[in-house]
Parts: structure tokens; C-alpha cells; sequence
């Protein structure tokens, strides 16, 4: 479980990720918003502790930077402001839990494990577009209710793109994504493997669903 700590605090930062890392989480801790940003552009993140009160851009800004992604991390803010208008606020930007400077570690730890379990819950459930439906948990696709057989490299790409409808991947993301999967990685291989799958999802009747977008890398568009 990735965490992304974001506390401008150097003894609270330091203490917190050792308590989290310590807990199994595993954790990057940044001192700013503009760094927070940029590493929730680059990494992959379930949870993210933000302190709002940072240099720079502030917590609400990091907020309002993941505001309309379709898939993102769940967030539990951690501050010193403790005005019922300063967590509805944080609430209403999405922020997913909200607790008050000064805070027992344990509690802390509870409520990141809960906000897993959701992140986890709603992971599993059935991604679709049109007559398409994948079931991550199953690892079954159905076009128009008819079973579609991809291999397993085939099926991650795209769950891939279905979860993060609009964004584009370039190859050698996708083959950070995929890696594991099978050794011979180069890009060439992930033009192979695009290709497979878009003639698949074609014979069966989903034309154009796989994308590519010069200069960016492959992706589904949003409707
Ligand atoms: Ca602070």
C-alpha cells in the first residue's frame, strides 16, 4: 500500500513515515505542495496523509490538483485547523477523512487501514463502457454480454486504460505497469500486445476503443 505524506513538519514528517513504514505501508514523505503535485503526476498512490497548512501551495491546492480524476487516492487530511468550516471545506474538495492536530498515531493508523478497505472495495468493481464490462476480481470481459478471451497481458492493458479513462500511457509506462508479466520488454513488444488487443475488441464488434495519441502514448477516451 503506497502512501504519499505530505507535512512541512521535519520532526512530524520524519516521525510519521517511521511509524507508517514501521506499520507496512510504504511511504513517501514530501515538505511542500508544488513536490506533492508532482509526485501524484509520476507515482502511484492508494493514500495520501496532507497536512493543509504548507509553503507554497497548501493543502487545499493539492486537493484541487487531483479534483475530477477519475481515480484517486483516498485522503486523510491531518491539521492543525480545527474549524468545522476548515474540514467541510477540506470535504467538499474531496478530502475522505479529516482529523485534528494533535492525534494519537494508532488512530491515524485505523483510519488509513479503513480508507484502504474502501480504496479496495471499490477497486473491485465491474469497470464497463458501452457494452463492454470487465470484472477485475474475476478477470472476466463480456462485450454485449458475450465472454471476449484475452490473454493476461491483454486483459491488464486494459484495465489499465479503462481505470484511468482520458489519461494516456506511454510504452514504457505501460510496461512499467505490466512488468512482471513477461520478460522481453521493449517497445516494440508493447506495440504487439496493442495491436492484439484492439484486433480482438474489434471482432467483437468495439472498433477505435484503444487510442493513440502522437507524442503522448495510448489511451481510451473518456465518452
Ligand atoms: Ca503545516
Amino acid at each position: 500500500m503506497n502512501v504519499l505524506l505530505v507535512e512541512d513538519s521535519t520532526r512530524l514528517r520524519d516521525s510519521l513515515g517511521r511509524g507508517l513504514s514501521g506499520a507496512g505501508f510504504t511511504v513517501d514523505a514530501v515538505a511542500n505542495g508544488v513536490l506533492a503535485c508532482q509526485h501524484l503526476d509520476t507515482y502511484e498512490y492508494e493514500l495520501i496523509v496532507l497536512d493543509l497548512g504548507l509553503p507554497g501551495v497548501d493543502g487545499m491546492g493539492v486537493l484541487r490538483h487531483l479534483q475530477g480524476r477519475q481515480v484517486r487516492p483516498r485522503v486523510l487530511v491531518l491539521s492543525a485547523r480545527d474549524q468545522v468550516s476548515d474540514r467541510v471545506e477540506a470535504l467538499n474538495r474531496g478530502a475522505d477523512d479529516y482529523m485534528v492536530k494533535p492525534f494519537a498515531f494508532d488512530e491515524i493508523l485505523a483510519r488509513l487501514h479503513a480508507l484502504s478497505r474502501r480504496s479496495k472495495d471499490a477497486q473491485s468493481l465491474q469497470l464497463t463502457l458501452g457494452s463492454l464490462a470487465l470484472d477485475p476480481v474475476a478477470r472476466t470481459i463480456h462485450v454485449h454480454g458475450e465472454p471476449l478471451a484475452l490473454t493476461p497481458r491483454e486483459f491488464s492493458l486494459l484495465e489499465l486504460l479503462l481505470r484511468h479513462r482520458g489519461r494516456a500511457f506511454s510504452k514504457s509506462q505501460i510496461l512499467d505497469r505490466l512488468s512482471g508479466t513477461e520478460s522481453s520488454a521493449s517497445d516494440r513488444s508493447v506495440e504487439v500486445l496493442v495491436f492484439g488487443l484492439r484486433k480482438k475488441l474489434e471482432q467483437s464488434g468495439v472498433k477505435d476503443l484503444v487510442q493513440n495519441r502522437r507524442g503522448f502514448g495510448y489511451l481510451i477516451a473518456n465518452a
